[in-house]
């Protein structure tokens, strides 16, 4: 069987199929899949002052869309859980104030109609992947939906949620990976980069790559997401804030502007090189996983 045909059975719709092309998802002229993407911003929605001159940092530096959660999941009960509706309202004062379309959480299945009215992109996070009333509505939106990898999930496990949600007729679906729990302690989470290679191969959905969850760890954010375009990602999510050190959540792995900036640099830098080399991901021409040619001969349905 060749490297790319798709191995993962019952993905009726999310798996990769030689008549199928790859999705291109297209928010506010953002082409999700079609291009090169970074969604960045702060990890929640603190103020209007903190998410605002986040949104206009992040824009300067080359992102394409803004990042924030208004709906936080957070391990403790007495933890910060995020401004909710007037944590959205601040996200669209950002958006207004720059023009970049907006990707925030829902975590509840009742929230997703009017959380979907201020969202572009609807995220559903690691902890709800598997939350299957959450995919239905999410399915039923039809809003742009951004599913991260649960952190005890399969390849498998991930797309068969990814699967939910096309099975409800909403084919806007991207996958992020942020990582795994593994035995590993000094990150975070286990950031499994081969993922965007596996995905690649079974599926047409593109795949993001979220090296702030990912690692944890300030410093191993720029080269993980360089590692992560190196290796065929469509797009990154990373944290951003203004004055990291204030955060209310996520303090030690969200990036100041400035060292944003300097990522980004070196991130298109490197995903122009990728492109000439002809080896970037399929939303920048040819990939060495992108299912065509004889990639299929042996291809079964
Ligand atoms: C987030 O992106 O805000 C988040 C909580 O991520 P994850 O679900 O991957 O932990
Ligand atoms: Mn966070």
């Amino acid at each position: 069987m060749s490297m790319d045909a798709p191995t993962i059975k019952n993905l009726n719709l999310a798996a990769s199929r030689p008549d199928r092309p790859r999705t291109v998802i297209d928010v506010s002229g953002v082409r999700l899949g079609g291009e090169f993407v970074v969604i960045a911003g702060p990890c929640s929605v603190e103020s209007e002052e903190q998410t605002v001159r986040t949104a206009i940092a992040v824009k300067e530096a080359g992102a394409k869309m803004l990042r924030g959660g208004a709906f936080k999941p957070r391990t403790s009960p007495y933890a910060f859980q995020g401004l909710g509706l007037k944590g959205l309202k601040i996200l669209d004062k950002a958006r207004r104030e720059t023009g970049l379309p907006v990707v925030t959480e829902v975590v509840d299945t009742r929230d997703v109609s009017w959380v979907g009215e201020y969202a572009d992109v609807l995220q559903i996070g690691a902890r709800n992947m598997q939350n299957f009333s959450l995919l239905r509505e999410a399915g039923k939106s039809g809003r742009p939906i951004l599913l991260k990898r649960g952190m005890l999930s399969t390849l498998e496990e991930w797309l068969n949620c990814a699967e939910y949600i096309l099975a409800e007729g909403n084919g806007k679906v991207v996958l992020c990976e942020r990582g795994i729990r593994t035995f590993e302690t000094f990150t975070r989470n286990t950031l499994d980069l081969s993922m965007i290679p596996a995905v690649r191969s079974q599926s047409h959905l593109p795949i993001f790559v979220d090296p702030s969850h990912g690692t944890g760890v300030l410093g191993l954010v720029e080269p993980m997401c360089l590692a992560a375009i190196a290796a065929g990602a469509d797009g990154l999510e990373v944290e951003v804030h203004v004055d990291p050190g204030s955060a209310l959540s996520d303090k030690d792995q969200q990036l100041t502007p400035e060292a944003f900036g300097r990522l980004m640099k070196k991130a298109l830098a490197l995903r122009t090189f990728m492109t000439e080399m002809g080896e970037s991901g399929g939303s920048a021409g040819a990939s060495p996983y992108h299912p065509e040619g004889n990639a299929f001969d042996d291809w079964v349905d």
